[in-house]
């Protein structure tokens, strides 16, 4: 539940705030929306899900619009990372007391996202708290197999 609300300016990486874009997490960053802010820097802000898995859960959010990983600069996708390690390492020394963390970014509709402004879960875990990720593994594909899919990413990645 939230139980504050943050006003906050937008820094100079936020257009002015479109409602009619209608991303709740733009709404956020430029302080329309209500949220429990955790941490705050120029390029990203970090507040609490509405909707935890368990208490202590964040959302790492750029403050510039990107609606997926392919969108967000490599910059900005650093600092998200380093903000959420910092927030791990809150919830691990907090009152919590988690037996794991998880870190999750949904990546497209496939990928189980819902709010199309790229954010990174950081989940505190505890043993039997019943939050997974059903996986069927196929079978396990050849040294050869695997060396080929490596080469060709090799490829594809950008500089
Ligand atoms: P995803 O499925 O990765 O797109 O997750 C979206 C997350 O955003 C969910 O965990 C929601 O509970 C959370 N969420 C949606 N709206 C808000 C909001 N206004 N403030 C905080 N968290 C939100
Ligand atoms: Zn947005």
């Amino acid at each position: 539940m939230v139980t504050s609300s943050v006003v906050r300016r937008p820094s100079s990486v936020v257009r002015p705030y479109d409602p009619a874009m209608d991303c709740i997490f733009c709404a956020i960053v430029a302080g329309a929306a209500p949220a429990s802010v955790v941490i705050e820097d120029d390029l990203t802000v970090a507040f609490m899900d509405i909707s935890p898995v368990n208490p202590g859960h964040v959302l790492v959010v750029p403050k510039e619009h990107a609606t997926g990983l392919g969108d967000l600069p490599e910059p900005t996708g650093a600092r998200m990372m380093e903000t959420a390690m910092r927030i791990a390492a809150s919830i691990r020394s907090g009152p919590q007391q988690p037996d794991g963390i998880n870190l999750f970014l949904a990546d497209g509709v496939a990928a189980g996202q819902e709010v199309f402004h790229v954010h990174l879960h950081v989940v505190p875990r505890h043993v039997g708290d019943g939050f997974r990720l059903q996986v069927a593994y196929g079978e396990a594909p050849s040294r050869a197999e695997l060396d080929e899919v490596a080469k060709e990413l090799r490829s594809g990645l950008r500089e």
